[in-house]
């Protein structure tokens, strides 16, 4: 009998064998004492290896359906260190929408060690064909992707990559395990910003990665070893919380999400609304075919930069932040935050204009945010109103 995956995020974890504490235990040491000069026990030193590290290690691995999983200090030292598995001449093919700090690595540090990329409009797999070249290796994407929530099929992706020696890599950040699990369709290593809805209380920043293949586990734990960037005692610990209440966290923060991205589809100041659950969104077939919800972030845009200045001075309830997936709402505005570093013009290619607001949906009461979104979007229409009278 297998359980799913909402009894898994409870007791994935396990019991303490020593004392049976619920609780897995904070090991908070560096190094481990050993027995005899030639035999060694299970742990030497907590760059290699932890206790309570290993157990969170093994829980996401459970939880992703992998064989090996792996805890770093931040999502973007997962997603580096995966990308350590390449070698100078490899091509890589990603996501042109992909997370800005991805985009970031790709662009300026793995170029510096002879590794190339193209970026390719994922939603349309031909693309992708086409960008393949023979000394492509690994295929990386990210869906929905962020913030316009642009859905890739990932089964075709991973056998079109399969099909031409690649490796796919799938940022998992947005679905979590609970919505998306993308080596059971065929992708070879899954990421996780940790530090969303993983831990889900913005209190840590934490990374973690599942290979599907135990020798692809192998040579990524050896670069988690050599590397270094490991996630501490403590952070494993929080995060192996977190992923507890992942489950309860998710499902209310997407229902919510889905009446409010309804609520502003709804509203006249509102242009546009970037859901996954719409039935009208281009990839809803292909996300309702891959993934068992529709997540908690959507994003909405409303006419200018004026009308979002008007709209965020009003609103009472969300903190204005970056990052995502937590139990209070998070809104941010992607063109002075997460895409502060891309030209105008490359932003807005990618439908990233100065109104483009993305909203993380937490765990307060979903009227309560719809009322806060009602009031300040009426204080935008009153204020444009006047500024045309003006
Ligand atoms: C936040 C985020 C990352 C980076 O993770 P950090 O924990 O901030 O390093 C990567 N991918 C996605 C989709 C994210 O939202």
């Amino acid at each position: 009998m297998t359980d799913r995956l909402e009894t898994k995020f409870i007791h994935s974890a396990g019991v303490d064998p020593q004392t049976g504490a619920v609780n897995v235990p904070i090991y908070q040491s560096s190094t481990f004492h050993q027995n005899s000069i030639d035999e060694f026990g299970p742990f030497d030193y907590s760059r290699s290896g932890n206790p309570t590290r290993q157990a969170l290690e093994e829980t996401i691995a459970k939880l992703e359906n992998g064989t090996r999983g792996f805890a770093f200090s931040s999502g973007m030292a997962a997603i580096s260190s995966a990308f350590m598995l390449l070698s100078a001449g490899d091509h890589v093919i990603v996501s042109e929408d992909v997370y800005g700090g991805t985009y970031r690595f790709i662009t300026e540090v793995l170029t510096k060690f002879g590794v190339d990329h193209s970026f390719v409009n994922m939603t349309d797999l031909d693309k992708l064909a086409k960008a393949i070249q023979p000394n492509t290796k690994v295929v990386y994407l990210e869906t929905p992707s962020n913030p316009v929530m642009n859905i890739t099929d990932i089964e075709t992706a991973a056998k079109l990559a399969k099909a031409n020696g690649c490796l796919t890599f799938v940022d998992n950040t947005f679905m979590t395990p609970l919505y998306q699990n993308p080596l059971d369709l065929g992708a070879d290593l899954v990421l996780h910003s940790a530090t969303k809805f993983l831990s889900g209380h913005s209190d840590i920043t934490a990374g973690l990665a599942v290979t599907k293949d135990a020798e692809l586990g192998d040579r990524l734990g050896f670069i988690q070893n050599s590397f270094g960037s490991v996630l501490g005692a403590q952070d494993s610990y929080s995060l192996i919380q977190g992923i507890k209440t992942l489950g309860a966290r998710l499902k209310q923060s997407s229902e919510s999400a889905q009446k409010i991205a309804e609520f502003l589809h709804g509203h006249p100041e509102v242009e546009e609304v970037f859901y996954p659950g719409f039935s009208f969104h281009p990839g809803n077939p292909i996300h309702q075919r891959q993934a068992s919800g529709d997540g908690a972030v959507l994003s909405f845009r409303l006419p200018d930069k004026n009308a979002a200045r008007i709209f965020k001075d009003a609103l009472r309830i969300p903190v204005f932040a970056v990052s995502l997936g937590a139990v209070e709402t998070i809104l941010s505005y992607p063109a002075t935050m997460s895409h502060a570093a891309m030209p105008k013009e490359e932003r807005e290619k990618r439908g990233i204009t100065d109104g483009l607001f993305r909203f993380s949906v937490g765990l307060e009461h979903d009227e309560d945010l719809i009322d806060d979104l009602k009031q300040a979007l009426e204080k935008v229409r009153v204020k444009s109103q006047l500024s045309i009278a003006n």
